[in-house]
C-alpha cells in the first residue's frame, strides 16, 4: 500500500487545540494511514519523576494530579465513550498504583524498578493515543486505536529495549496492514512489549523510532515527523536565531546529527528508513504550510558543511596505564569492563599510555541514571588510573567529504582560536568532525561557528 506514517510529538499533542491541528494534518492527506503519538507534553517527565520513587506522597499526588489535569483538559472537549472513559480512569489509577509500588521498593530491587518504570511511562502514550483517536473520530476519520504492544516486540532490556524487527514485520503484516485499506490506525510511540508480554520502552524520545519501525514494517511510502520546528535546522534554533531550516538532507547526515544530539530526531529513527530507503519528512504541526525538511538517501546538494549538532553533559573518561605501552589487550580489557556495565563508547582518542573516551548517553535509560557507577570505577581502577572530567559539550560539524576536503580544520579552529578544545575526533566518517569544549562555552562556540560557516555563505548553499 502506498500509505504514509505520521508521528506527532508531545508539544503537538499538548492540548485540545494542538491535537485539533494534528487532526487537520491527518485529514489533509488521504494517504496518512498510521498515526504514531507521543505522550502529551510534560506527561513523560512527570512519570519519570514518579519512577524515581524519591518523591514524598504529597509530591507524588501533585504529579499524578497534574497528569490528570493535562488529560482532563483535553477530554472535556470530547464525547468519550464509557469504554474510553473507563480506560482513561484505569490508566490514571494505574499510574498511582505503580508510583506507590515503586516508592515502596527496597534498595537493591533495581530490576523490579526498571520493569515497573516502563509500565508507568507507557501510560503517557496510552492516554494521549486514546484521546487523539477520539479527536480524529469526531472529525469524521475512521480511526482505530491499536495497542502497539501487540506488534512492537522487543528484548526485555527495560528502559532501552532492542526491537526484534523480524517479529515486528510479521506482526504488523498480520495486525496492521489488513486494516489500512479502510482505517487510520492510531497507536503509541516509544513503547513495546517483550515476549512475555511485559511492557518495555525504546529510550527517551523513542516515538520517532517507533514511527520509522512501523513504516518499515508496513512498507510505507513516507514517514512524516510532525514536531514544533519547521524542519531540521542548520543547528538547534534554540541556540541561535540565525539557524535556518534545511530543504533536504541525506540519511547519513541526518543520522549523524541525531546521534550527536539534534533532539529533533531520536538517534535510531533513520535506521529503519535507511534499510528500506523510505524518505522522512520533518515539519511543524503548528505551521504545516511552512513546509519542512526531506531526509532521503540521495540529496541534490552535498555541501561540506550542512549543520552543527550539540550534545551537552558529556563526561570524558581518561584511563592511563604504563601496561599499555606496546602491550596488546589493554584496550580490550577497558572496553570489556565498559561493555559489562552496558556503556557504549562514543568518541575515543589514544596516546602512548592513555585512552580518552566519551560515553554515549543518547537514548540513555528512561530513568536518566548517571552512567558511571562506583562498581564500574572500581573495576577500571584495578587495571589503570582513571580521571573523570564532567560538564563538557560535544560539538559535531556535520557535512560531506569532511575527511577529504581541504581547509575544514583551518576554518573551524581559526574561528575558535581563543577556545580550549579539549578533544578532537575526525576520520571515522566523512560526515562529521567532533570536538569537546567546556559546557558553558557551547552556545557561544556554536553561534560563532554557525556565523562563520553558514551565514557568510549564501543561504541554501549549506
Ligand atoms: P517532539 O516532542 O515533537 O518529539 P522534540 O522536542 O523531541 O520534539 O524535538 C524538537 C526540538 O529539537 C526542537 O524544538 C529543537 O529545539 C530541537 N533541535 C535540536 N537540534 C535541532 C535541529 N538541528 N533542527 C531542529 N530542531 C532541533
Ligand atoms: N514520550 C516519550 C518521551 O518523552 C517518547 C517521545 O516523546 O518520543 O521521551
Ligand atoms: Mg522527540
Amino acid at each position: 500500500m502506498n500509505h504514509k506514517v505520521a508521528k506527532f510529538g508531545g508539544t503537538s499533542l499538548a492540548n485540545f487545540e494542538a491535537m485539533s491541528r494534528c487532526a487537520d494534518i491527518v485529514l489533509s492527506s488521504q494517504s496518512t494511514r498510521i498515526v504514531v503519538v507521543s505522550a502529551s507534553s510534560g506527561v513523560t517527565n512527570l512519570l519519570v519523576s514518579l519512577s524515581t520513587g524519591a518523591l514524598p506522597a504529597t509530591q507524588r499526588n501533585a504529579a499524578i494530579a497534574k497528569i490528570s489535569e493535562i488529560q482532563s483538559a483535553i477530554a472535556t472537549h470530547l464525547e468519550l465513550s464509557s469504554q474510553q472513559l473507563s480506560l482513561i480512569d484505569d490508566l490514571l489509577e494505574k499510574v498511582g498504583d505503580i508510583a506507590t509500588s515503586i516508592a515502596r521498593l527496597n534498595v537493591g530491587e533495581e530490576q523490579v524498578r526498571t520493569q515497573l518504570t516502563d509500565k508507568l511511562l507507557a501510560c503517557g502514550e496510552q492516554l494521549s493515543s486514546t484521546l487523539f483517536t477520539q479527536v480524529l473520530i469526531e472529525r469524521g476519520v475512521n480511526a482505530h486505536w491499536l495497542d502497539v504492544r501487540d506488534v512492537m516486540r522487543t528484548s526485555s532490556d527495560f528502559g532501552k529495549a532492542t526491537v526484534c524487527i523480524d517479529t515486528v514485520v510479521q506482526l504488523a503484516s498480520e495486525r496492521i496492514t489488513p486494516l489500512l485499506e479502510k482505517q487510520v490506525i492510531v497507536t503509541q510511540g516509544f513503547i513495546g512489549s517483550d515476549e512475555a508480554g511485559n511492557t518495555t520502552t525504546l529510550g527517551r524520545g523513542g516515538s520517532d523510532y517507533s514511527a520509522a519501525l512501523l513504516g518499515e514494517a508496513t512498507h510505507c511510502s513516507q514517514i512524516d515527523i510532525w514536531t514544533d520546528v519547521t524542519g531540521i535546522f542548520t543547528t538547534d534554533p534554540r541556540i541561535t536565531a540565525q539557524a535556518y531550516a534545511l530543504e533536504e538532507i541525506s540519511f547519513n547526515e541526518a543520522a549523524e546529527m541525531a546521534t550527536f544530539g539534534a533532539k529533533v530526531l531520536h538517534p535510531s529513527t533513520l535506521i529503519p528508513a535507511m534499510r528500506c530507503k523510505i524518505p522522512v519528512f520533518v515539519g511543524s504541526s503548528r505551521a504545516p504550510e511552512a513546509g519542512g525538511t526531506i531526509v532521503r538517501n540521495e540529496t541534490e546538494s552535498k555541501p561540506v558543511y550542512r549543520a552543527i549538532a550539540l550534545r551537552r553533559e558529556q563526561t570524558l573518561l581518561t584511563v592511563t596505564s604504563m601496561d599499555m605501552l606496546h602491550a596488546p589487550g589493554f584496550l580490550a580489557r577497558v572496553f570489556t569492563i565498559l561493555a559489562k556495565y552496558n556503556l557504549s563508547v562514543d568518541l575515543v582518542t589514544t596516546s602512548e599510555v592513555s585512552v580518552a573516551i566519551t560515553l554515549d548517553n543518547t537514548g540513555s535509560n528512561s530513568g536518566g541514571n548517571t552512567q558511571i557507577s562506583q562498581a564500574m570505577l572500581a573495576e577500571l581502577e584495578a587495571v589503570c588510573q582513571v580521571t573523570i572530567e564532567k560538564d563538557l559539550a560535544l560539538v559535531a560539524l556535520i557535512g560531506n567529504a569532511i575527511d577529504t576536503s581541504y581547509g575544514v580544520g583551518t576554518r573551524l579552529f581559526s574561528t575558535l582560536h581563543d577556545v580550549n578544545v579539549r578533544m578532537i575526533c575526525q576520520g571515522a566518517s566523512s560526515h562529521n568532525l567532533c570536538f569537546l569544549v567546556e559546557g558553558n562555552q557551547a552556545t557561544d562556540v556554536i553561534s560563532r561557528l554557525h556565523h562563520a560557516m553558514f551565514e557568510q555563505n549564501a543561504q541554501g548553499v549549506a
